[in-house]
């Protein structure tokens, strides 16, 4: 007799070998777990698709201990030579403009990016990109810098980029309007845990939630952030990592303006090690800054101690006032403990489960994630439905060559 579980394999292995999976029936239904920005954009995605979506969370969108909580996260297109990630933040820019033009929010605060390094051997590889995406770089010598951003102290830059499409999102609100459009659109939604039971074994039953019930779908979308290695402790052992984080808002002088986001640019500092990146505060919140934590321990998303280490934070403090000069000093007004959950290679996964073709596994957003959330979630969506193949280098397979 074959049984469900072994029938669940042969099937996956057939579909896995053609890259793409099922095509689903016009209105199947999908469960995703996870509205963070990554599991809210795959449902919002999914219905405007067409598909019956049912979105469950244990603690809310956005929520102050998942990775998608806080203020602000940057959004810039450099990426290095990464392709991929340059094409979706492109893609990225429009869905986050129209979208809240269509709620009538703002959600994106288009104050540039500036990209510090200690020579210009990055502008090669990352420029002729961007370009191609149709976005408008623009390299800088350090005295351009300079004169340009005169709050900063361009001390060891050779070179610098700005990147005027660039800017910051704002976090859990942008979670909480995705949610919003997701209800009115006609998604169903459930505020419960989805229990860690049979999630390895292809969910014979559904999904087992927290008050005794089980949810059934036609396919299932796990963006569960820092909590999928919890839920996958086979499938995903060594490929996420959920590791500590500080960032900080550091209060400004008084009567300086020069650290608003009508002046100030996002910033990614690659001339100091370790390094760090920082956003103009939203709404008068203070300089955030963070990064300057290379080794940062591994951190457990539901229980831990969210409290700034005042070593850390005394390092911010030297590196802005090397880089900020008039911040020396300042107060630390704000903080947070946050997590990334960081893959080996830093890049996505969004891949089938080994043993279940209808269990997909969407994370590994690894520090850098947000700002693509309504591009993943449109291409994430188009893979689950069957439209597009998997993005190799998303796929759990790279990790076993
Ligand atoms: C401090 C910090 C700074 C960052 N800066 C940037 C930046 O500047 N730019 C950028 O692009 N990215 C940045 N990132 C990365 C980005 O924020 C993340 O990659 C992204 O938010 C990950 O989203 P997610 O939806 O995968 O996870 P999450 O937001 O953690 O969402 C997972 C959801 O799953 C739910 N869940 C988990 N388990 C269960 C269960 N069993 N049942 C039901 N629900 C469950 C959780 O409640 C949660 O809501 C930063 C991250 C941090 C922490």
């Amino acid at each position: 007799m074959i049984t469900r579980r072994r029938f669940i394999k042969s099937t996956s292995a057939a579909v896995a070998a053609q890259g793409l999976s099922r095509r689903m029936a016009p209105g199947s239904h999908v469960a995703v777990i996870g509205a963070g920005v990554f599991g809210g954009w795959t449902a919002l995605s999914l219905l405007r698709k067409g598909a019956r979506v049912t979105l469950i969370d244990a603690w809310g969108p956005g929520h102050s201990r998942a990775s998608s909580g806080g203020e602000t996260r940057v959004i810039r297109a450099s990426y290095g030579d990464q392709k991929i990630y340059v094409d979706m933040v492109a893609r990225a820019l429009e869905l986050w403009r129209d979208n809240e033009r269509k709620w009538g929010t703002k959600l994106l605060i288009p104050c540039g990016s500036l990209r510090l390094r200690k020579d210009d051997s990055y502008a090669a590889v990352a420029m002729p990109l961007l370009r191609d995406a149709g976005l408008a770089p623009e390299g800088l010598s350090p005295d351009e810098a300079q004169r340009r951003f005169p709050q900063i102290n361009m001390e060891g830059v050779g070179w610098a980029m700005y990147e005027p499409d660039a800017g910051y999102l704002l976090a859990r609100r942008a979670c909480a309007a995705v949610y919003r459009a997701f209800l009115e659109e006609g998604g169903s939604y459930r505020a419960m845990a989805v229990r860690a039971t049979d999630l390895e074994d292809g969910l014979p039953e559904g999904l087992f939630l927290s008050d005794g019930t089980y949810q059934l779908a036609d396919q299932y979308v796990f963006a569960c952030g820092p909590w999928l290695p919890e839920l996958f402790p086979e499938t995903l052992a060594g490929k996420i990592r959920p590791n500590r984080q500080e960032v900080y808002y550091f209060g400004t002088p008084v009567d300086e303006a020069g650290f608003g986001d009508d002046r100030m640019p996002c910033f990614l500092d690659g001339v100091v090690s370790p390094s760090y990146y920082g956003i103009p505060g939203n709404e008068w919140r203070g300089l955030k800054i963070a990064g300057g934590s290379p080794d940062a321990p591994s951190f457990d998303p539901t229980t831990g101690d969210r409290r700034v280490s005042p070593k850390l934070v005394d390092n911010a403090r030297k590196y802005m006032a090397m880089r900020f000069p008039k911040m020396k000093g300042a107060p630390l007004v704000e903080s947070k403990v946050c997590q990334y959950e960081s893959s080996p290679d830093e890049n996505f996964i969004v891949d089938q489960h080994p043993s279940a073709s209808h269990v997909w596994i969407l994370g590994g957003g690894s520090g850098h994630g947000f700002k693509h959330g309504p591009a993943l979630g449109e291409r994430v969506a188009a893979t689950v439905l069957g439209e597009r193949p998997r993005d190799p280098e998303f796929s759990l397979a790279r990790f076993h060559p």
